[in-house]
This record gives structure tokens, C-alpha cells and sequence, in this order.
């Protein structure tokens, strides 16, 4: 609240700001109409500043914005590691100090198994968002077939919700296919689409994840799910760094916002693009993933 206040003076305060400087201008071209040398200076003069003040302004507003986002992620990625590390603490407390049936005991692990993977996990987000961010970073080129591509990336994903098979639907992928990329870098990013799918469903999840062959040598990869959907004046917004749709029904669904951004960036380093569609709230959404085929080199003509 306090932000949004600040962040209001100060929009106020620029806006202020510019308007006297114009009243300044104005006022000063009335008054010193003969000296025309002198005007002409003046008129730049006055406009360098009156640029000064809005550039000051939109940047001003931006990095308070950021520092919004940067807060809010802290606020999420605090909670994504204490739920887990909670969680094992009480369940092994529960082990230490009652006498439990083997089978109960077994249950237990199980759950401490899936909360430290879900700590590895959200770790493991945040460096790979953090590497992305190095520019040089060298790709591990090999060619990777869509076909195992996709089918890993849906194997593991059902794994970690526990999903049945009906839930995430693979259509059929051509197994010549391939395309030019570091393999466990396109898995990160179809996980996080998919992840992101089962997240933003509701109960009922009804996920599928086909292919269409596009001339000019590409390969559409959409993801679709029949979830909360994405309100049109987000949809290119989520791919920013720490954004999240703020959404009342999605609330309870904790995230650090980075998965989006890893996503474009990891796709953009392969000469594709990312983007998502939404018939708006409670219809779904789409996510498509564009990416170069690889020309056959020994191809039999
Ligand atoms: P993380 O992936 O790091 O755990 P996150 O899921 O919140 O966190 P992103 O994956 O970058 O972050 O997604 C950004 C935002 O976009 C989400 O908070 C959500 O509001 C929205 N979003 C992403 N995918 C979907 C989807 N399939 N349906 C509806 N909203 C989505
Ligand atoms: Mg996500």
C-alpha cells in the first residue's frame, strides 16, 4: 500500500514537474520574443530538461515496479523453502518420537522424499533463472528428437503430481524429427510449461501436449491446458521475470515467477519463440513453442 502511494506521488511529482517546466517555456518565449538567438537556445535548453524530467520519471516508475516484483518474489520463494523444510522437520519429529507401525513409517519417507524434491526443485529454479542470465553460457549442442523430448518432459511431470495417464494427453509426434539444442535445457523448459499446466488447473485436469510440422522448417509445440487461463492483458506479461498474474482463484498456488522467463530464454537461445494464448479467465490456456527442424544431413537424395 505504501509503495502504491509513493509510487502515485511520485507519477504526481513528475508530472508537476513537467507541466511548470512547459508554463516556464511558454511563459519565456512570450516575454523574450525579439531575441531570437537567444530563443532558439532557450527552446533547446528548456527541452533537454523537460526530456530529463520524463525519462527521470519513467524510470523511476519502473524500478519501483521492479522493486515490487523483486519483493513479492522474495515473499514466495521464502514460503516455497519453509513449507518443505516444516513439513520433513514435523514428520520427523513424528518418526523420532512415536513408536510407528513399519507401514506408516513408510508413508512418512515417502512424504519427506517428495518435499525434498520439491526444495531441490524450487533451488534449482532459481539457479537455473540466474545461469540463463549469463549471456555466454555455452549450449550443449546435440541433436534431440521431439518425439523422447516430449515424452520424458510428460513422464516426469506425471511422476512429480502423481498423475494418471488420461491427464496429460501426448499427441503423435513424428519420430524423424529432431532439432538442434542442449537436451537437458529443452527439458527444463517443457517441464516448466507443463508443471505451470498442472498448477493452473482446476480439479479436474485435462492437459495435452501435441505437434504440427509448419512450412519453412519449423515445429509448433503446443501445451494446453483447461485451467484458470491467463487474463488477455497478462498474456505477454507472464514471461517477465518474477511476474505473476495476480488472481484471486490462483492464489493459494505458490510460485517464484521465474519459470516463464527461463522458458523464453531457453527457447530464444535456440532460434525459437514462445507464446501463450488464453480465451481469457476459466477457459484455458495455450502455450506454444516454436522451434527450428533440423535439415537432414544424410538424407537419401
Ligand atoms: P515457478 O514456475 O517459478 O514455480 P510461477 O509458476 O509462478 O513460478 P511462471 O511459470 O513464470 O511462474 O508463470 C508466471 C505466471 O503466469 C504464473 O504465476 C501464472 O499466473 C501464469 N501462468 C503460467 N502458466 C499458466 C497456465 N498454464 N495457466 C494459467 N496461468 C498461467
Ligand atoms: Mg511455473
Amino acid at each position: 500500500m505504501r509503495r502504491r502511494k509513493s509510487t502515485i506521488f511520485f507519477v504526481v511529482f513528475g508530472i508537476c514537474l513537467i507541466l511548470f517546466a512547459i508554463a516556464l517555456q511558454v511563459g519565456w518565449i512570450l516575454l523574450n520574443l525579439q531575441q531570437i538567438a537567444m530563443l532558439v537556445f532557450g527552446i533547446i535548453f528548456f527541452a533537454a530538461i523537460i526530456t530529463g524530467l520524463v525519462l527521470n520519471t519513467t524510470f523511476l516508475v519502473r524500478e519501483i515496479r521492479r522493486n515490487e516484483q523483486q519483493n513479492a518474489f522474495l515473499n514466495a520463494m521464502t514460503h516455497e523453502l519453509k513449507t518443505p523444510i516444516a513439513s520433513i522437520k514435523l514428520y520427523l519429529e513424528t518418526v523420532k518420537t512415536r513408536d510407528l507401525p513399519e507401514e506408516k513409517r513408510r508413508e512418512f519417507y515417502d512424504v519427506m522424499l517428495s518435499d525434498s524434491d520439491r526444495l531441490l526443485n524450487t533451488v534449482e529454479q532459481v539457479l537455473q533463472a540466474s545461469r540463463t542470465r549469463e549471456k555466454k553460457r555455452e549450449l550443449n549442442y546435440s541433436d534431440v528428437k521431439i518425439a523422447e523430448l516430449i515424452a520424458e518432459s510428460v513422464r516426469v511431470v506425471r511422476s512429480r503430481y502423481n498423475l494418471v495417464k488420461e491427464e496429460i494427453v501426448v499427441g503423435d509426434f513424428d519420430n524423424d524429427i529432431t532439432v538442434e539444442g542442449d537436451l537437458s535445457e529443452l527439458k527444463t523448459a517443457f517441464g516448466n510449461l507443463l508443471d505451470n499446466a498442472v498448477k493452473y488447473s482446476n480439479d479436474e485436469i485435462n492437459i495435452s501436449v501435441r505437434g504440427r510440422v509448419r512450412t519453412g522448417g519449423w515445429i509448433d509445440i503446443y501445451v494446453k491446458d483447461n485451467g484458470y487461463g491467463i487474463p488477455a492483458s497478462e498474456v505477454r506479461r507472464v514471461f517477465r521475470r518474477f511476474y505473476r498474474v495476480p488472481n484471486e482463484s490462483a492464489d493459494n498456488t505458490k510460485g517464484t515467477g521465474l519459470g516463464l522467463y527461463i522458458v523464453e530464454s531457453i527457447i530464444k537461445k535456440h532460434g525459437g519463440k514462445v507464446f501463450a494464448k488464453s480465451r481469457g479467465i476459466g477457459f484455458g490456456s495455450t502455450f506454444t513453442v516454436r522451434l527450428p527442424i533440423k535439415k537432414k544431413a544424410d538424407s537419401p537424395e
